[in-house]
């Protein structure tokens, strides 16, 4: 990354996980543990400690349950409201357990609640032939379609069931917390409606997912939509945000540390993704399928962890060939196959 690209990342203290730390009066930054290389997942805790508004929750797991337990009582808070960026287990995996143990109110997006109780109502018993189809063609063996329908119905595991109710939040509505105001900002991609706030008065944006400092989110597609093209809506919401927020805003993103330049690290993310695209579009002079192009598009090793993940991300880019015009698609001995037009 070149210098003029570096962030800056103004606080020296990081909570452990399990723990808080006040960055002002209204906002306190929580870590919760997450199972994974990338080991934490950062909440927000908005208001005053007897009436707190929680952005995002953790993972549905006895280890954040515990941790919660134990800051809760600590730390002698009285949680009010949950509100969740989007519906990956991380961050709404606990929302029914607030909803259910603290009598909480709930509020999110409305596309990714539905998404979410559709997802994790999902069960190992019924694979859908469409899903088999989608993994087949796009190129997987045999094996892995096996592995696959093994874990089928895993993403409802590390979600406590959600609520049967929620409050919809949407683009450009304002949460108001203790007298301050958090513009609601919608962005696509990453999930089918991704919410993010952002507080003019703090100069504070709350990024979830959509703006992480060093980790580029996964924007895939998956099987129930498979001709979507999460790639530009992506790139569209970077530009968005590149125009809304304000450019020595502080970040404070779900995963990594809080940051200042946004619209350095939002251009560098848009970078990346054309670069890949291109990269994709000079090695389709020769017909291939989306599994065949992994060392394009990923430095990372691809294997069994994350094959799922890095065949959504391929099929994503090349949808955006597809749509841009550049690239055709054809169906040949069961596999999708991709080249330049
Ligand atoms: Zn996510």
């Amino acid at each position: 990354m070149s210098s003029e690209r570096r962030l800056d990342f103004p606080l020296d203290i990081v909570p452990k996980v399990g723990s808080l730390t006040y960055l002002n009066d209204h906002v306190r930054w929580i870590r919760m543990p997450l199972p994974m290389s990338l080991n934490h997942i950062n909440l927000w805790g908005l208001g005053s400690s007897d009436n707190l508004t929680l952005v995002d929750t953790g993972m549905h797991l006895d280890d954040t349950k515990n941790a919660w337990i134990n800051l809760i009582k600590e730390q002698n808070l009285t949680i009010k409201d949950i509100v969740v960026t989007h519906m990956h287990p991380d961050h709404i995996g606990m929302a029914g357990w607030f909803v259910k143990e603290c009598n909480t109110s709930f509020s999110m997006s409305r596309s990714d609640y539905l998404q979410c109780r559709m997802l994790s109502a999902d069960t190992g018993d019924n694979v859908p032939h469409e899903a088999i189809d989608f993994y087949t063609q796009a190129g997987m063996t045999e094996g892995q379609i096996k592995t696959f329908i093994k874990r089928f119905g895993f993403f409802g595991s590390i979600i406590h069931p959600l609520p049967e109710a929620y409050t919809r939040l949407k683009d450009s509505d304002v949460l108001n917390v203790d007298g301050i105001e958090w513009a609601v900002i919608e962005g696509r991609g990453h999930s089918l409606e991704h919410l993010c706030f952002f507080s003019k008065e703090l100069n504070m944006f709350i990024s979830g997912d959509q703006l992480l400092p060093t980790i580029s989110s996964h924007v895939g597609i998956f099987p129930t939509e498979p001709k979507a093209n999460p790639v530009e809506e992506w790139i569209a919401s970077c530009h968005k945000l590149i125009d809304v927020l304000p450019q020595d805003v502080f970040v404070l993103p779900a995963h990594g540390r809080p940051f200042i330049g946004a619209h350095k690290r939002l251009h560098a993310l848009i970078e990346h993704h054309e670069t890949s695209l291109s990269k994709l579009y000079d090695a389709l002079k020769t017909p291939k399928r989306s599994v065949d192009v992994f060392d394009v598009l990923f430095k990372r090793e691809i294997d069994e962890g994350n094959l799922i993940m890095a065949t959504g991300e391929s099929l994503a880019h090349l949808n955006c060939l597809i749509y841009r015009g550049q690239i055709r698609k054809y169906l040949k001995d069961g596999h999708s196959w991709y080249e330049q037009i």
